[in-house]
């Protein structure tokens, strides 16, 4: 970690750029524009922004990078906003929000003084396109066929969907866990969870998806049981400080249990991991933008598979980039002053009762 802060960020992207042959930039730009894109503003970013290359993925005879960027404090007690997009290589729009956010907060830093200051008392760490190889082949999957989301090691307790819960019978189905051991993408998201959250006093994350349900929803654990996490009590907490801010915002708030049970949650996870050697609470977010809504206003997008994921309409596309940017910005003012809405005592006690009565009335 040392040797790599001293590495001018703007100068290992340009060399990591430059690196390439023209046949295989090209590829890029063709297969995977999000992460031109993401390079081009990485490397154009102030050296307050940190950036560099977490791992490679092999895919068709290249090696494609998974980018980690920094921004923020660098105490080790700080309160950490991670974002993660682009698990699911068809679910492009995941990545683009993240990206559209961090091209944002970039714009930003040169000028606003109020956000500089904000930044002295957090950490925001940015992994956009965590499953470089699944968007360049565009599918779901990694590309050995591993579904990110089902392959870390926890398994549901009771039914699971079967094949949507996660399944062993083979990678060229959907929802494959993987036979064993974590894929090198989430090796590398869990070495930054492992490096920055148990020492931080809290913590948020926030996972960009699309393509599930009519609506915007923010699901959280547990994936794989039907029971309330510990921290139920904190979930309420945020989702009324969010609705209370911003009652004309509509997400809705569910555990993912609400939905279906699934093996190998990466969230679940990390988040029982964190919570049980960590400092502060951990709050993992799922954000599952709903894509059906775009369907319903474009029907033709169903005869596209990246249409049932994304967006395809130009002015919806924007609205969708525009739309997510104020609840990244929520999450990091949320994290910044967790001391002054993290409940105790009574206060929880009687929130977790309320998460229970409303989340929780038929399990
Ligand atoms: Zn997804």
């Amino acid at each position: 970690m040392a040797e790599l802060k001293s590495i001018t960020p703007h100068l290992s992207i340009a060399a990591e750029q430059a690196g390439r042959d023209s046949g295989q930039r090209r590829r890029l730009r063709t297969f995977i524009p999000e992460l031109v894109q993401l390079e081009r503003l990485l490397a154009e970013a102030p050296e307050s922004v940190q950036s560099r290359v977490l791992t490679r993925i092999p895919v068709k005879g290249m090696s494609v990078p998974i980018y980690r960027t920094d921004i923020g404090s660098r105490a080790s007690d700080a309160p950490v906003v991670l974002l993660v997009g682009g698990v699911h290589g068809l679910e492009r729009i995941g990545a683009q929000v993240v990206i559209a956010w961090l091209a944002s907060l970039i714009s930003r830093l040169r000028w606003d003084d109020q956000l500089n200051d904000l930044l002295q008392k957090v950490r925001i760490v940015a992994l956009p396109i965590m499953n470089p190889g699944g968007m360049f082949l565009n599918q779901r999957a990694n590309p050995a066929g591993v579904d990110l989301m089902r392959n870390a090691p926890i398994m549901a307790q009771g039914d699971s969907a079967f094949l949507l819960g996660g399944q062993r019978l083979s990678p060229r189905l959907p929802w494959y866990t993987g036979e064993q051991g974590m894929e090198p993408e989430n090796e590398a998201l869990k070495s930054v969870i492992d490096e920055l959250l148990p020492n931080s006093r809290f913590s948020l994350a926030l996972d960009c998806h699309s393509g599930f349900g009519w609506q915007d929803q923010i699901w959280f654990p547990y994936a794989y049981r039907r029971r309330p996490m510990r921290r139920i009590d904190s979930m309420m907490a945020l989702k009324l400080l969010w609705e209370q801010a911003y009652p004309n915002h509509h997400y809705v708030f569910e555990p993912q249990s609400a939905h279906y049970l699934t093996h190998g949650d990466l969230w679940d996870y990390f988040y029982k991991q964190v919570n049980k050697r960590g400092k502060g609470a951990f709050l993992p977010l799922t954000l599952e933008m709903g894509s059906w809504r775009w369907l319903r206003k474009r029907p033709r997008q169903l005869f596209r598979l990246d249409g049932f994921f994304n967006p395809l309409a130009p002015h919806r596309h924007q609205r969708v980039l525009r739309t997510h940017l104020l609840l990244i910005d929520f999450l990091i003012h949320a994290a910044v002053s967790h001391e002054n809405w993290l409940p105790a005592g009574d206060q929880a006690r009687m929130l977790r009762e309320a998460a229970i009565m409303h989340w929780y009335r038929e399990a």
